[in-house]
């Protein structure tokens, strides 16, 4: 096993990446910026460090401190958590240049799988459905792209082949806006992204986001742990989680999920990895690869028993993988919520100090978070505080137990969105099960 692993990361995936170690008897080193010297993993790790200021340019995102911290404690591995440079395949390229084990992927399929292009080319040769598509980047060709458009048919959606985080993509309803459009993405995309490349695909108008879990040992071996619905979003980001998708059968979670693991094998995919599709209609459409462990790991490990930090770890420590395919059993529900510090009307960020904390619990009762009474929340970072994840041997009791914790959640002192989980939860179409990623900006009067 890993000697020695640095948590290149903050808040409650550093803590959850501290447990996993702990339970394997990996020795831990935080590291941090100034503004989190109090974070609950920098007090229960066995050593830690300063990194920077409380910027993230200046400590999460600064690979030469992170590397220098690496090698002032003599770790042998870095966890890059989510976020900052969990996917940078630079960052994973210079911590194995310096002789660490980065835990994740190889630079090389983290730069296969960051470029959308080459992502959905590799994915198509490995037999995993697409959106249908331009089939490569457009070229300053208008006949030959709106013979494409048309051939898709209208309405499309012009992407940028390095876009993230929801920007650099530009939804197309008729011919006429066709050129424009695409001079607009690639000239935002080559500001953004530095690379202007931009592709095409059909624009899907009412699809829920559906995504398979897979591990891979970089040796032959994967498996897939079946999917996650994260269709309740807003802004693009994901605010509640479930597993598995309500509609999904069993028959189409193997297909899909068995397309996915082969893929994994045919890429040489290592570590843990998500394969997220726009799902219509009972079809799958592959958008795109993260290559990293993702904030909503929990609700596919309450299913299925595995513990995917801990399987992180044994890959990177070079083992082949603990289970195989037909080890993978998927028993009941689990829903995550997730908590952020925000007003929950506004959305706008709301840190600041924590000064009354009660937190849920019971049977099936999970809460991921770093904080604590008295804990200071930063404005420096992303606003998620937390993490409550509720398991049932039914999706109604999963549910149940998730309106419960909520009422047992107690956060005071800054605004939560706890509020906003409470009306989700009780909403009814919610519970009825397969709303679409535009079903919360709909009902928040947003769109
Ligand atoms: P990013 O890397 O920026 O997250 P994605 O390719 O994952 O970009 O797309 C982000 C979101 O944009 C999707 O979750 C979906 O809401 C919307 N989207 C992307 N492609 C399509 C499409 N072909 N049809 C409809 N919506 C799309």
């Amino acid at each position: 096993m890993l000697d020695k692993v640095l948590i290149a990361n903050r808040g409650e995936i550093a803590l959850r990446i501290l447990r996993a170690c702990k339970e394997l008897g990996i020795k831990t080193v935080a590291v941090h910026s100034t503004a989190d010297r109090n974070l609950k993993h920098v007090l229960l790790a066995d050593e830690s460090i300063c990194i920077g200021g409380a910027s993230a340019t200046d400590s999460y995102l600064n690979i030469p401190r992170i590397i220098a911290a690496a090698e002032a404690t003599n770790a042998i591995a870095v966890h890059p958590g989510y976020g900052f440079l969990a996917e940078n395949a630079e960052f994973a390229d210079a911590v194995e240049r310096s002789g660490f084990i980065f835990i994740g992927p190889t630079a090389d399929t983290i730069n296969l799988m960051g470029d959308k292009v080459s992502a959905i080319n590799a994915m198509k040769s490995a037999g995993v459905p697409c959106v249908p598509g331009s089939d490569g980047p457009l070229t300053d060709d208008t006949e030959r792209n709106k013979s494409i458009a048309k051939r898709i048919g209208y309405p499309i959606i012009v992407k940028a082949a390095g876009g993230g985080g929801g920007r650099g993509m530009r939804v197309v309803r008729s011919e006429e806006e066709l050129e424009e459009s695409i001079n607009t993405t690639k000239a935002e995309a080559g500001a953004a992204f530095n690379n202007d490349v931009v592709y095409m695909e059909k624009f899907l108008e009412n699809p829920r986001h559906v995504e398979i879990q897979v591990l891979a040992d970089g040796q032959g071996n994967a498996v897939h742990l079946g999917e996650r619905d994260c269709s309740m979003q807003r802004r693009h980001q994901k605010v509640v989680e479930e597993a598995p998708a309500p509609g999904v059968s069993e028959q189409m979670r193997e297909k899909i999920g068995d397309r996915c693991r082969r893929a994994c094998v045919e890429i040489g995919y290592r570590g843990a990895g998500t394969f997220e599709f726009l799902y219509e209609n009972g079809e799958f459409y592959f958008i795109e690869m993260n290559t990293r462990i993702q904030v909503e790991h929990p609700v596919s490990e309450m299913i299925t028993g595995v513990d995917l930090i801990k399987e992180q770890l044994r890959i990177a420590a070079g083992q082949p993988l603990s289970i195989e395919q037909s080890q993978v059993q998927i028993r009941g529900h689990s829903v995550e919520c997730r908590i952020n510090a925000e007003d929950p009307d506004t959305f706008i960020p709301s840190p600041g100090t924590i000064n009354v904390f009660h937190a849920p619990g019971g049977l099936g009762v999970r809460w991921e978070s770093h904080i604590y009474e008295g804990y200071t929340v930063p404005p420096h970072y992303d606003s998620m505080i937390g993490k409550l994840i509720c398991y049932g041997e039914t999706r109604d009791e999963a549910i149940a137990r998730m309106r419960h914790a909520l009422e047992e959640l107690i956060i005071e002192g800054i605004k939560t969105n706890v509020s906003l989980q409470r009306r989700i939860m009780a909403d009814e179409n919610f519970f009825a099960g397969g709303t679409n990623i535009h079903y919360l900006e709909k009902k928040l009067g947003l769109q």
